[in-house]
């Protein structure tokens, strides 16, 4: 089970000097024995001068469970070379990691002791370090991740730092405080595990997501922990049946191979619960077997198929789920054969099928794929993945950071779908995307003159979604141009920012019909177009720079006879007075909400005159439920769950709005609350209902809605109730009262 090892020793900070020191030699020499097979002459003398001076630059540091600070990048260190399988280089990179950023020590002085290579990675390291900054502005956190994009580009070294940084940081994030905490999780789900899994580490992205999990839904997190130890025998011993006979056969094929079977992560098997609205016993798919294979390069495929085929004697596969990522590896560089057979006791399993090769790639992602790279003629997927984000940095734009983050996420988190060119070249596109994204892929002048295509070689809109397999070709017409309309279908962030960057010129072209009819009517007032007066107009009519005040011109969006209404002053013009009509919203700029810093709201307590706050509409928490309050600009502080579907976001994005919040023990205040139902037809159901709710209970009932179909029916009870712990009760009685089988916490979405 991939839950954090605990690195982290509580009693560390009781040692004395000497024992200190003991313990930091400790876990160097436990690095340099890692890394032993990999050093060459001259290394160890590097690694012990990286070792001193980062030992000497942290001395007076202390982390915050009271350890010495030097433990950390020596954990670091540990990580990118056992875990992520990275070198000797990487090692005393992670070594100096913090440095420069929190020492005495500069770049300058690491360039001069270790040469530029090591300069230029630990400069990429301090760069993307403060991304982790509670008060900076949503701008800055954008420019911070579209940094680490850019290092990812230049060197995935830093990157690859970086995330065994992460990992370090979230394996001891018990020692921070809560809102702290929350933050560094957020910012862990939404970047620094897609990112793990776009780099096909995929063992570090489940514990990344599990570890974040654990503290932003430590009760779900708990829950599901506790109920895998509890089924953990029935499940063993389900996996030694299910394997007893594959075993034999694969021996006596004369395989060398490993068979175990591996429960999923937890954070996945929550994605299920929440998705497929199933209960944990219901999940099927608990663990899957995997197979792995001791075969040279040469012989490695038709192993794998050879398993497949014993497999699927012993046991019925399911057709549809058979995947090939041997022919056709995944874009991360992932290389494997899946497929879902029927187990004992008609049961789905999961079997996966791989060469020890393959595996290491699996665990170790990347980096192991350039090891292997030099002895294999196959080129990278990774370099072309790189290649895509240097291409989408480089259209980015300076100014809509936020955006170009978005566009860049969605094609990191998306699962990929395979399509053809007409000559049978394969494109990886993300799930969902269109033909028109295809068209941008391959050319973006085959894009901006799409206007349909031919998939299989029928005719569909540019807008139809392309499936794997499709075969696709590009219709395109030299008149055609992009619409804006068109953002609305495309999905790759190469497609809109191309299609953004065209809508962009081809307003600049217009601007420029805009400005000769400005000249001509500012002639007519008898002054010129100049810097001030272009700035006056642009604050008049609300337009942000010359290039919007010139379109607007040109298309007619604001009425140029209120130009009359200037008053002339020599050669500049002054605006009239206007009445104020704005939103008072817009009058409060971003950061100039009061930050009642270090206070903590308390919902429903005494600072309640106090501090301005609400509850969350999307939603909805009530006592008793963990939540977090975040400022919004103008409408005080608003209380959201922290397994809210907005928390990530907000969290990751607007980590310095964060506001510690807790309960008040006062139960005055009850909430309208809603839980679906699901049993079997009961005639006396609604009487049990009524009889547990406003009998037992004495809860006050607003309605209840029973629909009953095949002798299944499912309802919702609308219920005031004053806490969780109450909600959690009637879910409880419910289900005791017999014949309701399942009952679950509406969402906002389901109201
Ligand atoms: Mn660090």
């Amino acid at each position: 089970m991939p839950v954090a090892p605990l690195v982290l020793n509580k009693d560390v900070y009781t040692l004395n000097a000497e024992e200190e020191r003991m313990l930091i030699l400790r876990k160097y020499r436990a690095l340099l024995r890692v890394l032993k097979p990999r050093i060459k002459p001259g290394d160890k003398k590097l690694l012990r001068r990286a070792f001193e001076i980062a030992v000497e630059a942290h001395s007076e540091m202390r982390r915050k469970s009271g350890e010495p600070y030097i433990l950390h990048p020596i954990a670091v260190a540990q990580i990118a070379v056992e875990e992520i399988g990275l070198g000797v280089t990487s090692a005393i990179c992670a070594l100096l990691h913090d440095v420069v950023e929190d020492t005495e020590v500069t770049l300058g002085d690491i360039e001069q002791e270790f040469g530029v290579r090591y300069a230029r990675i630990i400069d990429g390291l301090t760069k993307i370090s403060n991304v982790v900054d509670l008060n900076a502005t949503t701008t800055i956190q954008a420019e911070n991740f579209r940094k680490i994009l850019l290092t990812l580009a230049e060197d995935p070294r830093v990157i690859l730092i970086k995330l065994a940084d992460r990992l370090h940081n979230m394996r001891t994030l018990d020692s921070m405080a809560r809102d702290k905490q929350l933050k560094i999780a957020s910012e862990t789900t939404y970047l620094y595990s897609p990112l793990a899994h776009r780099l096909g580490l995929y063992e570090i992205k489940s514990e990344l997501e599990d570890l974040a999990l654990k503290y932003l839904q430590p009760e779900v997190f708990n829950e599901i922990s506790q109920a895998l130890k509890d089924t953990h025998r029935d499940r063993s011993r389900y996996i030694n049946e299910f394997i007893r006979p594959l075993k034999e056969m694969l021996e006596v094929a004369g395989l060398d191979f490993k068979i175990y079977g591996r429960p999923k992560a937890i954070n996945s098997i929550w994605n299920k619960i929440r998705t497929k609205h199933v209960t944990f016993e219901e999940v099927y798919d608990l663990f899957a077997i995997r197979i792995i294979l001791n075969s040279s390069p040469e012989r490695e495929k038709q192993d794998c198929w050879k398993v497949y085929s014993i497999i699927t004697n012993v046991y019925r596969p399911s057709p549809e789920r058979l995947r090939d990522w041997i022919s056709v590896p995944k874009g991360n560089g992932y290389e494997a054969l899946h497929t879902t057979v029927m187990g004992p006791g008609g049961r789905w399993v999961e079997v996966q099928i791989r060469s020890s090769r393959m595996n290491d790639i699996a665990e170790k992602g990347l980096a192991a794929h350039w090891r292997y790279k030099e002895d294999n003629a196959q080129e990278s997927k990774l370099d072309s993945f790189l290649q895509s984000i240097r291409d989408l940095l480089l259209q980015a734009e300076h100014g809509d950071t936020l955006e170009f983050l978005q566009d860049v996420k969605l094609d990191l988190f998306t699962e990929e779908i395979y399509v053809y060119t007409p000559k049978g070249d394969m494109r990886v596109l993300p799930k969902g995307a269109t033909a028109l994204d295809f068209a941008f892929d391959i050319h973006s002048d085959l894009g901006t003159h799409c206007i349909g295509a031919k998939v299989n070689y029928k005719l569909v809109p540019m807008s139809h979604a392309v499936k794997s397999g499709d075969q696709v070709e590009i219709i395109t017409s030299a008149k055609q141009q992009p619409d804006a309309e068109w953002l609305d279908f495309v999905l790759t962030g190469k497609a809109k920012s191309k299609i953004k960057s065209f809508l962009k010129e081809e307003k600049r072209r217009i601007a420029q019909d805009g400005k000769v009819i400005m000249e001509k009517k500012l002639q007519a007032l008898g002054v010129p177009l100049s810097k001030a007066n272009i700035t006056e107009m642009c604050s008049f009519f609300q337009k942000t720079d010359s290039t919007d005040l010139f379109y607007g011109a040109a298309v007619g969006n604001f009425d140029l006879r209120e130009l009359k209404n200037f008053r002339i002053e020599g050669e500049r013009m002054l605006q009239p007075a206007k009445e104020t009509n704005l939103d008072s919203r817009q009058l409060i700029p971003e950061d100039a909400v009061p930050h009642p810093k270090g206070s903590e709201v308390v919902i429903f307590g005494d600072t309640q005159d106090k501090i301005l706050y609400k509850l969350a509409n999307c939603c909805q928490p009530i006592p008793g439920d963990d939540v977090f309050g975040f400022q919004s600009p103008g409408e005080g502080v608003k209380i959201h769950r922290t397994d809210c579907r907005y928390a990530a976001q907000l969290l990751a994005h607007h980590g310095h709005r964060v506001v510690k919040t807790k309960w008040a023990k006062n139960k005055e205040i009850s909430f309208l609350c809603g839980v679906s139902i699901t049993g079997l037809d009961d005639v006396g159901v609604i009487q049990k209902i009524a009889n547990v709710v406003t009998g037992d209970l004495k809860m006050n009932m607003r309605s209840l809605s029973i629909d009953s179909h095949n002798g299944v029916f499912d309802g919702t009870i609308m219920v005031f109730v004053h806490d969780r712990e109450e909600l959690d009760l009637l879910s409880q009685k419910l289900i005791e009262s017999g014949g309701i089988s399942k009952v679950e916490r509406l969402e906002a979405s389901d109201l």
